[in-house]
């Protein structure tokens, strides 16, 4: 018979570290990563028949819930015509005309295979745009694996940063300007150190990469503003938030209009998709119009735009955002109720789809914050969750995801599992 165990050992031999994508290996909780057999719904199984109520979703696509009938009818459907053309299909410009009719600065879209493509893309078009080499972004945000993106502070008095990960040169880090989410001051520092160099900042407009963080009011005007003023293009990467906060992603939600934004993860409904788009003066800077080049063999793949185009037409229909949101929202308040009941320093909250639990008093605004979580007891919650049949993202600083399959009877299980397992761990 087949174990997580047992697999994971097998894995381990051929697959560095078990895994394809670091966070998958449990590191950040400790244990085995279970091996996923099957999904649907709300649920997924592993090897050992042992079902979940699934808030990973996939790091975030699975909106619908997993194996929607319509997604997977459309995906067959696409599947019967052929898997990949490299030539133009039509579901591309329908895809592109759904985004640009829900993002109204977006006139033109450019389809990658992946969220990290779309914000590398983004960032290269910008570079050639302005003509400017320096970025900025934000200690704590996500953008995929591009090097100039997998940057962190610099120490001390350094205002470029330096790189995240071995194998990035330092010298294109230079380039890379990070500054503190929730700190305007920290931005408007390193234009007045560099007004007439940086192309762009990119931002996770609600971020979900260290946890769920809002905004702070007036943050995102402020970084409009200054964009504005010293000429830099403003990129939110809505990979994460974009039809999942709401229909027209956290721009919606928060009332300010990017020059470019990324998309992914939901637009693909769970094939490998990225995105990105913005006003045609920009986007025509790119190839075959311009001089930004970018290409993909698979971009645009007939599967993943008929994936994404049924996903939008389940969740643009009326009242889901509404009853989704409502659900997640109760989720959230249960367990907020249930840290009170048992004592335990826990808080939660969401927007939209998206949500975010702490072992903190009360919801973070800063990395600095989402940083001082008292991990241990975070990883004895994630594994009683666990153990309960409740799949949480293996790590305390990762969102959360709800999805329009988890039903009232799904929320109210959980909750049970949080006040059990948060007494355990009190
Ligand atoms: C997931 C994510 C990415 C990267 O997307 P991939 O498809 O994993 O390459 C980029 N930006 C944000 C905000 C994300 O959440």
């Amino acid at each position: 018979m087949k174990t997580n165990l047992s697999e994971f050992d097998r894995a381990g031999r051929v697959l560095v570290g078990g895994v394809n994508s670091a966070v998958r290996a449990f590191r950040a909780v400790g244990g085995t990563p279970r091996f996923i057999d099957r999904a649907e719904g709300a649920y997924m199984w592993d090897v050992e028949g042992r079902r979940y109520i699934d808030y990973l979703g996939s790091w975030g696509p699975m909106i619908v819930g997993h194996s929607h009938p319509a997604v997977v009818s459309a995906v067959q459907q696409a599947a019967t015509r052929g898997l990949s053309y490299g030539a133009p299909n039509s579901m591309e410009t329908d895809l592109a005309e759904r985004i640009c009719a829900l993002f109204p600065q977006v006139e033109k879209v450019r389809f990658t295979s992946s969220g990290t493509e779309a914000a590398m893309s983004a960032i290269r078009l910008a570079r050639g745009y302005t003509k400017r080499d320096k970025i900025l972004k934000f200690e704590g945000c996500y953008h995929g694996t591009a090097d100039s993106l997998l940057v962190k502070a610099g120490s001390g008095a350094l205002a470029f940063g330096t790189p995240s990960s071995a194998g990035v040169p330092a010298d294109l880090a230079r380039h890379t300007l990070v500054a503190q989410f929730n700190d305007l001051a920290s931005v408007q520092a390193l234009f007045e150190q560099h007004p007439d160099d940086i192309a762009c900042v990119m931002v996770e407009p609600i971020a979900g990469n260290m946890n769920l963080i809002m905004p702070a009011p007036g943050f995102h005007q402020g970084l409009r503003e200054l964009c504005t003023r010293y000429g830099a293009l403003l990129i939110f990467d809505e990979v994460m938030t974009g039809f999942r906060v709401a229909l027209g992603g956290a721009q919606q939600v928060i009332g300010v209009t990017p020059d470019l934004s990324a998309f992914g993860k939901v637009i693909g409904g769970g094939m490998p998709v990225g995105a990105f788009g913005g006003p045609a003066a920009v986007m025509d800077m790119m190839a075959p119009l311009g001089p930004v080049y970018q290409a993909g063999t698979l971009s645009g793949n007939p599967i993943a735009m008929a994936a994404g185009l049924a996903t939008l037409d389940l969740i643009a229909a009326p009242g889901f955002f509404e009853t989704m949101s409502a659900r997640c929202a109760r989720l959230v308040a249960g367990m907020n109720e249930a840290a009170r009941e048992t004592g335990v320093t826990f808080c939660a909250r969401s927007e939209g789809g998206m949500a975010g639990c702490f072992m903190l008093a009360t919801p973070p605004n800063s990395f600095a914050e989402v940083q001082a979580q008292d991990v241990e007891r975070f990883k004895r919650f994630y594994h009683r969750m666990l153990d309960e049949g409740v799949y949480l993202p293996p790590s305390p600083v990762e969102a959360f995801f709800f999805s329009g399959a988890h039903s009232d009877a799904d929320i109210d299980a959980t909750l049970a599992a949080v006040r059990r397992s948060l007494a355990a761990v009190a």
